[in-house]
């Protein structure tokens, strides 16, 4: 079974081959056409430039990964595509190019969601069964999922406000260090004691699975300025232990959170994902979390972690194999929470 995905929900123009044969799933190409020097000067992602891009690339990408896998359509058995949710004029883009090719080539087209995609990654590199407990961690998402199956999600918790990843960029702001502020916010933290400000550990007291990230960069920013009003600035030593603090507190919740959802699934094995899973403190919490349930523990390398088209391949393949495919009437969607019935619907769908 050979896949073509598509991707383009974000700031990323994603094409990927996927293969899945007896030996397992193999991705012979994954290009991923990044455009964080066009959004760059703005501070931020700038949906209409985003899919202006998203239209421009996507052919480009999809040629060179049929190219780099050594491949033609008349190869490919389907077409996967994130629907959702994302930015709607990347995501439109995207479904647009999809049934195009999928319609020239005669090819089946299967709509993927992009939180799916992320959900699924563990499998595509580990041989792990169903159910497993997925925690996504970004600098967009934050989510406890039961994972049963490829469209088979429940969800146990999230992140009530900001992800711990922006959580993580705003603190990098705060003190004056470079984004991506996760990894800048980690360096920081080696030198730092993590001890000497008290930091609150959001919800921690309350039930459940919701985790919160604002207060506590909220609390980031008013040690900062007791600091500068106290001694008139901040030493090196002020940011490591700041940033020491920071890090412990969202490892703790975190990993407790987690503890809690493992409990509640009862899925033997905890697989992790996204950008702020490279984060080692926090990687070493969620490991002991595994470990003490007796459950598995999966981490699928990072660059899998990060948008890209093989993990939605790699979801329609999965799909596919399920009896799933769409017709042209694919709707873009930008809200889809992965575990309802009735996602939001925009430019056509049933
Ligand atoms: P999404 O894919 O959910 O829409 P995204 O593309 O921003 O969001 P990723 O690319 O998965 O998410 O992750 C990027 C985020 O991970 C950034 O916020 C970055 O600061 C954070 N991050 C990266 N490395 C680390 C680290 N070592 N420690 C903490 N956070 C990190
Ligand atoms: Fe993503």
């Amino acid at each position: 079974l050979t896949i073509l995905g598509l991707e383009s929900s974000c700031d990323d123009t994603a094409a990927a081959v996927v293969r899945q044969g007896a030996a397992g799933t193999e991705i012979l190409s994954s290009v991923v056409l990044g455009q964080s020097d066009l959004h760059a000067a703005f501070g931020g992602v700038v949906p209409e430039i985003a899919a202006r891009a998203h239209a421009e690339k996507l052919d480009i990408a999809v040629r060179r990964a049929l190219e780099t896998a050594g491949v033609t359509l008349a190869r490919i058995d389907a077409i996967a595509v994130t629907a959702g949710p994302g930015l709607i004029g990347g995501v439109l883009a995207g479904v647009m190019l999809a049934k195009g090719i999928a319609a020239g080539a005669g090819l089946p087209l299967i709509g993927v969601n992009h939180l799916a995609a992320h959900a699924l990654t563990p499998r595509l590199t580990h041989a792990l069964p169903y159910p497993y407990l997925m925690l996504l961690v970004s600098g967009g998402h934050c989510q406890l999922l039961t994972v049963r199956g490829p469209e088979a999600f429940t969800r146990l918790g999230g992140t009530i406000d900001d992800a711990p990843g922006e959580a993580f960029d705003k603190v990098a702001r705060l003190l004056g260090l470079p984004q991506p502020g996760g990894p800048a916010v980690e360096r920081e933290a080696a030198a730092g004691c993590a001890t000497r400000f008290a930091l609150p550990r959001p919800l921690l007291d309350r039930p459940g699975c919701d985790l919160s990230f604002s207060g506590l960069k909220t609390a980031v920013l008013r040690q900062r300025d007791m600091l500068i009003a106290e001694q008139g600035g901040l030493t090196r030593q002020d940011r490591a232990d700041l940033c020491a603090a920071f890090q412990a507190a969202v490892a703790e919740v975190l990993a407790e959170k987690t503890r809690r959802a493992l409990a509640a699934s009862a899925a033997p094995a905890l697989a992790v994902a996204g950008g702020v899973a490279a984060n080692a403190a926090i990687r070493a919490a969620l490991e002991r979390v595994a470990e003490d349930a007796g459950a598995a523990h999966v981490a699928p390398p990072l660059r899998l972690c990060t948008d890209n088209a093989a993990i939605v391949a790699y979801a329609g393949a999965e799909l596919f194999r399920a009896g799933r495919h769409d017709g042209m009437d694919l709707a873009a969607r930008p809200r889809w929470p992965l575990d309802s019935a009735q996602p939001a619907l925009i430019g056509g769908g049933r």
